[in-house]
């Protein structure tokens, strides 16, 4: 631990006197007049959100970042984040003079320092016209403010290496959840999160945060990524077209884009979760049984690996609720053991990739909540893994251009990170 911290404030150092113009002009976020503004508030950022730091008490913090479900209570959000129920107690009539804490909107985000004994330490939640809530915790007690403020965008850069999970790596490194599951987004096409992970595996990122008065209030996208997974490098950067049309490419312009996903699970803390399961929460060999099995509690949600129509959505024997999807011919998906069906999922109806098609369940012959996966061609299984799948979406030519101009300050920030890892490991 001491010595990732101190990697961190040599990498910090490095980063004070880099230049950020090329990422500046290629978003166009602000007047490259900020440039020395933003690395000065990159030191401020490390310092303020440090590595989960060990209490008095010997608890652990950690800043998580959470997303406002429809028709989520203010109590029910702590509830979520981790916050002990005497504390809510607390935190409740503290926090009634905040008119934004009584009407949360659905889809924003809130981010909060919780121990892992259930302390709240700081609240944070950007609502409607830009009014900032923060809670802070004075001794026993909580202070709110509510205040109008003008968010900056900043660039954070940080790297990490996979000892037992993807999250545990992240958390380490203090990258935000939605960072964390947008990198997971990024690569499914070419990794599975959920069984392809390996200790020692290794990061790095770059991503937007909006900063005021040098606090973090809300993270934005993410910008730049490399995954080095079992010793093969994934590289990934954000580009949008003039179009307006976004998405994720190599450094050399490949979208990263492709027809089939790499797993039906989305990966996320709740679905990579389960006590135990170390990052193999796979519960039999592909050879056993023609199909991949992945451990999640009941109702994780279950996407469609690429676009489709619905070939069948019903009871089908040992598989339970099962929904079959068929692809473009001649390849087809299969999904099993399923605890209900999504809205519209019936045969005939058309699906897009990523679609929620179900939840996960233990119907049929299971012994526990769990998805059945099956990848099918010309209907009879086999491991996608060992799959040439077509790819698509290559970048417009005419952008070509436009990207190198993008991409090339990204590209460069994760050359960056890669040496100064490398550095440290010699
Ligand atoms: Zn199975």
């Amino acid at each position: 631990m001491s010595d990732f911290k101190h990697t961190r404030k040599r990498l910090v150092l490095f980063l004070a006197s880099l230049p950020l113009f090329g990422v500046v002009a290629a978003f166009g976020l602000a007047p490259d007049t900020v440039v020395e503004e933003i690395a000065q508030e990159t030191v401020t950022q490390s310092i303020e959100l440090p590595s989960p730091t060990l209490t008095d008490s010997g608890s652990f913090d950690f800043w998580r970042e959470e997303r406002i479900g429809s028709g989520e209570t203010f109590a029910q959000l702590l509830r979520r984040l981790g916050v002990a129920e005497e504390e809510i107690g607390r935190v409740i009539p503290a926090s009634r003079e905040s008119g934004a804490l009584a009407r949360l909107v659905s889809g924003k985000t809130v981010l909060a320092r919780v121990t892992s004994t259930g302390r709240l330490i700081t609240f944070r939640y950007l609502a409607a016209d830009q009014r900032l809530v923060t809670i802070q915790r004075l001794g026993d007690g909580f202070q709110t403010q509510e205040e109008a403020v003008e968010p900056e965008v900043r660039f954070v850069m940080r790297s990490g290496e996979i000892q037992s999970s993807l999250f545990g790596a992240t958390d380490a490194a203090d990258v935000p959840d939605s960072i964390a599951s947008q990198m997971a987004e990024v690569f499914s096409g070419d990794i599975d999160f959920h069984r392809d992970l390996r200790r020692g595996d290794r990061f790095s990122l770059v991503y937007e945060t909006f900063v005021h008065n040098g606090s973090t209030v809300k993270t934005g996208r993410l910008l730049a990524a490399e995954f080095i997974n079992a010793g093969k490098t994934y590289q990934a950067v954000y580009f949008q077209d003039p179009k307006g049309r976004e998405g994720y490419y190599t450094p050399s312009g490949q979208s990263l884009k492709r027809a089939f996903l790499k797993s039906p699970m989305p990966f996320s803390r709740i679905s990579s979760g389960f006590s135990g399961a170390r990052y193999h929460p796979v519960l039999k060999e592909w050879r056993a049984h023609k199909g991949i099995d992945y451990a999640a509690p009941t109702g994780t949600p279950v996407r469609a690996v690429a676009d489709a129509v619905v070939g069948f959505a019903g009871r089908q024997g040992g598989y339970g609720n099962l929904v079959v999807l068929d692809h473009q011919k001649p390849y087809s998906s299969a999904y099993g053991h399923l605890s209900r069906f999504a809205k519209g999922i019936r045969h005939g109806a058309r699906v897009r990739q990523g679609d929620i098609i179900g939840y996960v369940g233990s119907t049929g012959l299971a012994t526990g909540p769990h998805l059945h996966y099956e990848f099918r061609v010309a209907g009879v299984q086999k491991d996608p893994l060992a799959l040439k799948l077509p790819t698509s979406y290559p970048l417009a030519p005419e952008y070509r251009g436009q990207f190198a101009a993008a991409t090339q300050p990204l590209a460069a920030r994760l050359d960056l990170l890669r040496h100064n890892r490398t550095a440290r490991l010699d």
